[in-house]
């Protein structure tokens, strides 16, 4: 099998090209045009043939097929379903802000953890992405809209942390000067909380945004719906949190799903605040979507208003994400889910 050349650090292509008794500049050359999204050696028109043919021997380049394409009709969001070289399909959004364009993509086909709310949850695990994998997700959106994405999010399919070299080679090629020049402070990664790779990551010092989905103020309702809960609970989640904030200095983002009659009283407000007291911190309460299949269902208005009123009281900095998209499910599992169901047609 040839090798992932698009996961290769700019250091270690340096590495390879000089066994094969190429000069040192060849690696930056090559380095660029995978990051400039090329799917193809011929289209590195700077090297010469005899290198391109000794690369495509030795090696492939990872690409994101669009298998289908839903665009919002209330605002600019486009979520895409991807297939890769071996069939594997993952969801991505692309989403417009006034400050430009995010992107959410996936990091693993499926997900392990179960969470009861989640359609990626609920349609099991395949494989872990690669990291090429996860930039040829953001080059297939940029060569499909002509734009530059200035922001990623990792809230996609999977969960981050556990697919975690990966994504940390991701960070560190999505980054570089000579790839795509995203900064970490404009990226994201949303876990479900895997404690002891938090704490790796704390370690790490990089200075993008950690997101928690916590989604419970205790642990009798999280580990009803997020088993990952009964392997790491709460108080050990919010220890590796504060721990992150120590490392870092940068604020960590609480998600938190206001499902209907599950997690949305007052009362579950209030203890939530008593928790994330004296924390970095900032929570992002996003009203569930309703996924087939599951018995939850969106809060009431009233009630999140309500729940907000109580987190600001206590000094709690809250918002109501905006849901963008929601006439084309975007939230990630729901369109692979209804694909499977269906079948899909190929660039319809
Ligand atoms: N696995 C990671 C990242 C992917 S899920 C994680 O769990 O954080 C991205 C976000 O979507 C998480 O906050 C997750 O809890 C949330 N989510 C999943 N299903 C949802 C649903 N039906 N409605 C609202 N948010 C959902
Ligand atoms: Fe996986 Fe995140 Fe979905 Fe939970 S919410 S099943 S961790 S993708």
């Amino acid at each position: 099998m040839p090798e992932d050349i698009k996961s290769m650090y700019e250091r270690e292509l340096q590495a390879a090209f000089a066994e094969m008794g190429e000069p040192s500049y060849r690696a930056a050359q090559v380095y660029k045009w995978l990051h400039l999204g090329v799917e193809s050696f011929d289209e590195m028109t700077n090297i010469s043939k005899k290198f391109r043919e000794k690369l495509m021997e030795k090696y492939h380049i990872s690409s994101a097929a669009i298998e289908k394409k839903l665009v919002s009709d209330y605002d600019d969001t486009k979520k895409y379903l991807f297939s890769f070289k071996d069939g594997e399909k993952v969801e991505s959004v692309l989403m417009s802000y006034h400050h430009g364009y995010t992107s959410c993509i996936s990091t693993q086909a499926g997900c392990r953890m179960g969470c009861a709310f989640c359609a990626t949850g609920k349609s099991g695990f395949s494989r872990n992405l690669t990291a090429s994998e996860m930039i040829a997700q953001l080059q297939t959106e940029q060569r499909d809209n002509n734009i530059r994405i200035s922001n990623v999010v990792l809230m996609g399919m999977g969960e981050p942390l556990d697919n975690f070299d990966n994504v940390v080679r991701f960070l560190n090629l999505v980054s570089s000067e000579n790839g795509m020049n995203i900064g970490m402070r404009h990226i994201s990664l949303s876990t479900c909380g895997i404690v002891p790779k938090i704490y790796e990551l704390a370690d790490m010092k990089l200075q993008i945004t950690l997101s928690v989905s916590l989604h419970a103020p205790n642990n009798e309702i999280r580990s009803r719906t997020m088993p990952v809960n009964k392997r790491y609970d709460i108080d050990e989640l919010l220890r590796a949190c504060r721990y992150y904030i120590h490392q870092t200095n940068r604020r960590i983002s609480f998600e938190y799903a206001m499902i209907d009659g599950v997690n949305d009283s007052a009362a579950n407000a209030r203890e939530l605040a008593l928790k994330l007291k004296g924390m970095l911190c900032h929570v992002n309460l996003i009203p569930v979507n309703a996924v087939s299949g599951t018995v939850y269902k969106k809060s009431k208005r009233e009630r999140i208003r309500e729940f907000v009123s109580v987190l600001e009281k206590s000094g709690i900095t809250v918002t109501v994400r905006r849901t963008l998209g929601s006439d084309i499910n975007a939230s990630c599992g729901q369109l692979k889910r209804s694909a499977e169901r269906k079948g899909v047609a190929k660039g319809d």
